[in-house]
């Protein structure tokens, strides 16, 4: 994530922390102090918002490390000041999974505030009687049980995709098609982020963030699931483009030119004895031009590093991957020749026809293209 820094690493996952978060910290700092509070107790509303965002932390471990269990890598942990959010690689559509992923980050916090809770009752500090954790004189110890539990309590609203809209798919999906259950719950998702937005407008502009999050969110998760159902059981080459141009590595730069304005294709495979050496890009190939000039050869301008798909590969796996890579195009295999090339804009095409023609005519679609080892 932008602004980010990075804190360190811990069983194979980034930590990493946004920098609005110090922002965060010397904002309840100032608050206190610009309220006339000595500078002893600013430090302990500073401290105890670490303490809080170290329960968070721990919160996304718990996602973390129950995704690890179904072989879910993390990338990174990331604590922005409205909360952590965990990188999944992926989120698993065996509902069964991802309900105990979504429901790991919250038993984390009911762990915690229960651990705290004995800590009280065996310090002698006493059972919190009112939870009125906005005043300084109550202990800090209980002030941070109730907290955890708070967090438990907004989590599993169900607010998908936060935790407990997570739940609810998962649960939605035991029963229902996986697109259904992802749609009811976004469209719950939604509607909790107008009950949000709502209450935010009433006094809480953090909510309304929140808010913005869910709604964004929820749209993207559906938009996702319905791309995954219409991928399901697709190879790439289904959705690669077949009518292409290369380029050899002895090419000048001037020749790509000349590809680059015939037609639409932007990327081009660098081919030499009908194996695939290299990749080049418009950028590249712009940046190599106003760097050397057109005489400069292909060969020394092009990606030699080309990350590539096999044609048999699932569709939707690849195209998440270059989503989250943020990749245009890749070169798409078949043993070591180049049979097409997969670009976002062509699945995008692909999606506008498949939905046209609806879900059995896409998979007629796929199949009259088949051609491969696997047919
Ligand atoms: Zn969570």
């Amino acid at each position: 994530m932008k602004w980010s820094i990075g804190l360190g690493r811990l069983a194979g996952i980034d930590f990493r922390i946004h920098i609005t978060f110090f922002l965060l910290l010397i904002w309840v700092g100032a608050a206190d102090i610009a309220a006339g509070l000595e500078v002893s107790d600013a430090a302990v509303s500073v401290l105890f918002i670490l303490a809080l965002f170290a329960c968070v932390t721990l919160h996304e471990l718990g996602h973390a490390l129950a995704a690890r269990r179904y072989g879910v890598a993390t990338r990174d942990i990331t604590l922005l000041p409205i909360g952590g959010i965990a990188r999944l690689e992926r989120i698993p559509e065996n509902p069964k999974q991802e309900f105990v992923i979504a429901i790991a980050g919250p038993l984390v916090n009911v762990a915690i505030a229960a651990v705290l809770y004995v800590v009280i009752l065996v310090s002698g500090i006493g059972v919190p009687e009112g939870f009125d954790f906005a005043l300084v004189e109550v202990p800090f110890i209980m002030r941070l049980l109730t907290v955890n539990l708070a967090l438990v309590f907004f989590n599993i609203l169900p607010a998908f995709p936060m935790d407990g809209g997570r739940i609810v798919r998962s649960l939605l999906a035991m029963k229902l098609p996986y697109t259904r259950a992802t749609s009811i719950a976004g469209t719950l998702g939604q509607f909790m982020a107008l009950v949000f937005g709502f209450f935010g407008f009433l006094g809480n502009p953090l909510l309304i963030i929140i808010a913005v999050f869910v709604w964004i969110g929820a749209a993207q998760e559906q938009s996702q699931a319905q791309l995954r159902s219409i991928f399901a059981g697709l190879p790439v080459r289904v959705a690669m483009v077949t009518d292409f141009r290369t380029l050899s590595p002895q090419d000048r730069l001037n020749d790509a030119v000349e590809k680059l304005l015939a037609g639409t294709q932007t990327d081009f495979p660098v081919v030499d004895d009908a194996r695939l050496v290299g990749f080049l890009t418009r950028e590249k190939l712009t940046r190599s031009l106003h760097e050397h000039g057109g005489d400069y050869p292909v060969r020394t301008s092009m990606n030699d590093d080309v990350e590539t798909l096999d044609e048999t590969e699932m569709l939707s796996a690849a195209f998440e991957r270059m989503q989250q890579s943020g990749i245009r195009s890749m070169p798409v295999l078949r043993g070591e020749q180049v049979v097409g090339i997969l670009t976002t804009e062509n699945v995008g095409e692909y999606v506008q026809v498949a939905t046209a023609l609806g879900r059995a005519a896409s998979a007629a679609l796929g199949r009259s293209t088949t051609d491969g080892p696997s047919a």
